[in-house]
């Protein structure tokens, strides 16, 4: 089938000092083959931890509480750590915020890049040489011949998320996974590293989960988009269409606060309040305390997830016959 990931019902609970944490709660989405995916949203919202859920990085005595994950039709979640390892390096791929996660400063780039090309490809040290530099050439690493034999920190942050990029992607991975993979760096470097990671992935064949608190990153580089609040997707959708007509009051105020498509510089915090902690969440939709369609249903049962178009909603608004 087309489906390459299929994530159903993800829990993810922390236990704290004030009681269990419910970080990601019953997140379901499907991924499809060569699809650029955001996951949006503010900081706490669960983005993060779904993406390291995925492919069994959650640190513990965090733990996925419920749910199951499936890569092209087979389980993956109850995999023991070898064969999670395994996966993670040959059929997920990821970008991290800071490139230097990612890289060994001890060791030159081609040690790193012909290591990892040969740990999963059949290769001899020449051929994965070869890759190697090809794979920087697509980057956009100038004289890539001569820079694949010097060490990171010889690198600007941009280059070395092109590294990284090309790291990600040296072992053929079917996805990628990219959290915040511009944040750290500067502002003229971020849309050049976005494309840079859209038209590897495009060529490659890769799927992609780009998880980003910006919104103009989602539609410059996403095909669909979920929206997260609280742990739970308020909204998923085709990028375009979430971004001409949002149907969630929470994703309304997210588009308001795309710079590029009002021109001014509001930010996701120009939403009157706060997300609630995880720890104290409303019973019924979290988003209640920050919204201006509040009804009484919403204060006290959780909305379900409708399809409306071609997006799944999840508000009161949706199910209750009220305004559109
Ligand atoms: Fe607002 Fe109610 Fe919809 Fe939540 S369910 S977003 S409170 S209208
Ligand atoms: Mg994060």
């Amino acid at each position: 089938s087309d489906v390459l990931l299929s994530v159903r019902d993800m829990v993810v609970d922390f236990p704290t000092r004030h009681g269990l944490l419910r970080a990601v709660d019953h997140v379901s989405f499907d991924l499809s083959r060569g699809e650029v995916l955001g996951l949006v949203g503010e900081s706490g919202a669960g983005k993060s931890i779904t993406g390291a859920a995925i492919i069994g990085l959650i640190e513990p005595p965090g733990h996925i509480s419920g749910g199951t994950v499936h890569l092209d039709g087979s389980r993956i979640d109850n995999l023991g750590m070898e064969e999670m390892r395994r996966i993670r390096g040959k059929r997920v791929g990821m970008v991290f915020q800071d490139p230097l996660t990612s890289l060994n400063p001890l060791y030159t780039i081609a040690k790193q890049l012909i290591q990892t090309i040969r740990t999963h490809l059949d290769l001899t040290e020449k051929q994965a040489r070869a890759r190697a530099i090809g794979l920087l050439e697509e980057v956009g690493i100038p004289a890539a011949d001569k820079r694949i034999d010097d060490y990171p920190h010889q690198f600007s942050g941009g280059m070395r998320q092109r590294v990284v990029i090309a790291l990600a992607l040296c072992a053929g991975p079917e996805l990628i996974i990219a959290d915040e993979p511009t944040t750290a760096l500067d502002v003229s470097v971020q849309s050049q590293i976005i494309d840079v990671l859209k038209r590897m992935c495009a060529e490659h064949g890769t799927a992609v989960i780009l998880i980003t608190h910006d919104m103009g990153v989602i539609a410059e580089a996403a095909d669909r988009v979920a929206v997260l609040y609280s742990g739970r997707i308020a909204e998923i959708g085709p990028v375009r269409e979430v971004i001409k007509q949002a149907k969630h009051p929470y994703t309304k105020g997210l588009m308001r606060s795309i710079p590029t498509l009002t021109q001014t510089n509001d930010r996701l915090t120009q939403i009157p309040g706060t997300m609630p902690r995880i720890t104290d969440r409303p019973e019924g939709c979290a988003f209640a305390p920050r919204c201006g369609h509040v009804m009484d249903i919403c204060r006290s049962q959780q909305p379900a997830t409708r399809s409306v178009g071609n997006c799944e909603v999840a508000c009161h608004l949706e199910t209750e016959g009220g305004a559109s």
